[in-house]
């Protein structure tokens, strides 16, 4: 960071700090360090006074984000079950609820001053749910003066959606947002499911499929469910206690699948042991859910995997780049201008192919060129050798 930059920034840090009693848990050269070292950073696009976490820090997680009087903590991972049968009786004592898992991206959506903003997993602005959240949440700025100490948690989900590759089945177009939790600020404690339910239902907040309560001795129905869910092509379930202390996820055969057949085409770009880890959840969820790896099991991932393969290899001879189209629904053209400032920031290559006003929203084709994945194809097809 320049010097200059630096100055800039340390200041409006101090303002936040003089007046945000969580941060002064730790001395001021502390976070002024974690500043020069670029593990905490202003957030850009809002002229509000914020800063992220870039990583973890002090038991703050990654995309923390701050301004004068809110903490609103990174969202907390989730870990994941593998097999439910040992998995539910070792995590759960009693009942627990099975939220259908929604693929798609998370976003916090908090209120700050005047504005309610929402922030992605890394605590970037996310300026498309920004733009549309009122769409789909258009209590949020009533439920926010009701509970200004709440944070909401969102999976912004659809194919037109400007971040993920896969979406749940049953939407056809745009987006939609799912409302899967809420955070109690300063300290992020996760509001219990069925208090949540209530508050979903009295905002009408559209939220994922809920089921249960199911007790850990008895997985037969949740079992059930998720061979239902796997034959849908939908991509699983939270369990949450009714406590909201334990959290599990636990993703469908077929969802394993997908993420494999969406990943190929970049697999320059994401780490070695993704397709590995796919298949060994796939094995193990096939094998619980319908007792038994046979021939279907295998021809499965064959036929997931392999029907578009020829075109990229065919494409990739031409000459052309590994890409993904996106199209996308804003609201305002200065939605889509941050969007654009924001791949730019993020060094996501893209190009714009179209944008054009429909019905009363900016509809944008948008195209992502990923250089490595390209690179990744194109020197094995050229010919080149590698010592692997
Ligand atoms: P992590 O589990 O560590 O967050 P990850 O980023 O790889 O890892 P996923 O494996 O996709 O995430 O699973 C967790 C994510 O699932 C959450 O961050 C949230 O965005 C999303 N999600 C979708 N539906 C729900 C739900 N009903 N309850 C909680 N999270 C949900």
């Amino acid at each position: 960071m320049d010097p200059v930059s630096f100055e800039e920034y340390r200041e409006r840090f101090r303002e936040i700090y003089t007046r945000n009693p969580s941060l002064r848990r730790l001395p001021l050269e502390v976070w002024e360090k974690a500043l020069r070292d670029g593990r905490l950073r202003p957030l850009v696009g809002t002229k509000k006074n914020l800063f992220r976490l870039r990583r973890d820090f002090k038991g703050w997680a990654e995309g923390t984000v701050f301004s004068e009087r809110l903490v609103v903590p990174g969202f907390p991972h989730i870990p994941r079950l593998f097999r439910l049968s040992t998995g539910v009786p070792r995590y759960f004592e009693g009942a627990f609820f099975a939220e259908e898992k929604i693929e798609g991206y998370n976003v916090r959506l908090f209120r700050v001053e005047d504005e309610i903003l929402a922030v992605t997993r890394r605590g970037f602005i996310c300026p498309f749910a920004t733009d549309r959240f009122p769409d789909f949440l258009p209590r949020l700025p009533e439920f926010f003066e009701a509970h200004s100490d709440l944070c909401v948690c969102a999976e912004v989900a659809g194919p037109g959606n400007p971040f993920v590759g896969e979406w749940p089945p049953y939407i056809k177009e745009d987006v939609r947002f799912f409302v899967f939790d809420l955070l109690r600020l300063p300290e992020g404690h996760r509001i219990p499911p069925e208090e949540k339910y209530r508050l979903l239902e009295a905002y009408d907040f559209p939220h994922p499929e809920i089921h249960g309560p199911f007790e850990p001795g008895d997985l037969e129905s949740l079992k059930a469910l998720l061979r239902r869910y796997d034959a849908e092509g939908r991509e699983g379930v939270v369990l949450k206690s009714r406590d909201a202390r334990i959290y599990v996820k636990y993703v469908t055969p077929v969802s394993h699948l997908e993420d494999i057949r969406v990943v190929f085409p970049y697999l320059g770009d994401v780490p070695q042991e993704y397709i590995t880890h796919r298949l060994v959840r796939y094995v193990l969820s096939r094998w619980e859910l319908f007792q038994a790896l046979d021939e279907g099991a295998w021809q499965a991932v064959g036929r997931r995997i392999f029907p578009e393969l020829e075109k990229l290899l065919e494409r990739i001879d031409r000459g052309e780049p590994v890409s993904e189209t996106f199209r996308l629904r804003f609201r305002t053209e200065r939605a889509f201008q941050a969007l654009l400032a924001h791949f730019r920031h993020a060094q996501v290559k893209v190009e714009v192919r179209s944008a054009c006003w429909e019905e009363g929203y900016l509809v944008v084709e948008l195209v992502k060129v990923y250089p490595r994945a390209t690179s990744f194809w194109k020197n094995k097809l050229e010919g080149f050798a590698v010592v692997d």
